[in-house]
């Protein structure tokens, strides 16, 4: 944390970067750490390569979040948020490689420590609670626009406080964010009482497409460009699906593949309690956490998930 704390002290421009497909955490810890630099009269740019969620409008800020395109400016420090390997930064890795200085703050165990500062902590439930803790080391006065950015990243990554990463101190800290003026039901109702017609009906779309396997053990879902066409949505509407196949009743696996295109699918992948699904996603080039992970492969729907089956076999047979 010092060294990252002595580097923010030396910088006077900084960007920071967070990953494709920006969920919850990759966005509100983000913002919060922008919010925080702007207050130190840092010049802060914000990068990510993909289009942030509508559901995502509410947050103050949210709108300094620019893709990279032809970006040729060059920044005294470059941080990487919630981004396990720099691929994951997708087409803004190239601004890091330009840096005088890089850090990388995360909290996956897949993390490969790839910038000049790593600080990662495996430990911490959402890459939020570790900008929580350097937002505290910061010479700055929290506001509410910082806390409701920190409580964004904070309970998507924990499930609204229900995965198996939500410890003593997540809750601590969520105190604090609240003392500091977050709205918690504002926030509960903007993230997770607001779903938009298309999701729900590409939500009824995953669940006819569901296949249970190994004695209801492992649950399979998928969706294709052609499901999306038909109810008009993008691929942000996938977030938040995979957890119905999860949830059912003596599931211990489940996955989620979706068509980028004809020959690239992303998977998600989710355990109940005993599979390491970051290790599982690690055989095809991606990774993620215990409980909850990912990877691209590049093959056809079909073939991407016999794939993926002949990988979850080993996991199952006798
Ligand atoms: P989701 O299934 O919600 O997209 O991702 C679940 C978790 O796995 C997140 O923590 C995410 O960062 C990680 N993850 C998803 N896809 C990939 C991937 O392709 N590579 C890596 N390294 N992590 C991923
Ligand atoms: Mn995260």
């Amino acid at each position: 944390m010092n060294d990252i704390l002595q580097s923010i002290a030396q910088s006077s421009s900084i960007a920071l970067i967070t990953h494709i497909n920006p969920d919850g955490d990759a966005i509100g810890s983000t913002i919060a750490l922008m919010h925080a630099l702007d207050k130190m009269e840092k010049s802060v740019d914000v990068y990510c390569q993909d289009n942030i969620p509508s559901m995502f409008d509410f947050l103050d800020g949210v709108n300094r979040i620019t893709k990279p395109d032809q970006s040729t400016k060059n920044y005294d420090l470059v941080i990487a948020l919630d981004c396990s390997d720099p691929d994951r930064m997708g087409t803004c890795a190239p601004i890091m490689d330009r840096a005088i200085t890089s850090a990388n703050i995360d909290h996956h165990v897949s993390n490969t420590f790839y910038a000049n500062i790593n600080v990662v902590d495996e430990e911490a439930s959402a890459t939020g609670e570790i900008i929580y803790k350097l937002v505290t080391q910061l010479e700055i006065e929290p506001n509410k626009s910082i806390a409701e950015a920190l409580y964004t990243a904070i309970v998507s990554d924990t499930g609204r406080f229900s995965f198996s990463n939500t410890t003593s101190k997540t809750h601590r800290i969520v105190a604090h964010l609240i003392e500091w003026g977050a709205d918690v039901v504002k926030l509960s109702n903007l993230l997770f009482n607001n779903h938009s017609l298309e999701w729900v009906r590409l939500l009824g779309q995953a669940i006819n497409s569901l296949a249970i396997y190994y004695d209801g053990k492992v649950a399979i879902m998928h969706i294709t460009q052609a499901m999306m066409d038909r109810v008009g949505a993008t691929e942000e509407h996938s977030n938040g699906i995979i957890q119905y196949a999860k949830d059912i009743t003596g599931v211990e696996l489940a996955a989620l593949l979706r068509e980028v295109n004809d020959s690239t699918i992303k998977v998600s992948l989710r355990s109940q309690s005993i599979i390491d699904v970051s290790l599982l996603a690690q055989e095809f080039g991606g990774g993620g956490h215990k409980r909850a992970a990912g990877c691209t492969i590049n093959l056809p729907l079909i073939q991407a998930q016999e794939s993926l089956m002949k990988a979850i076999n080993s996991y199952f047979k006798e």
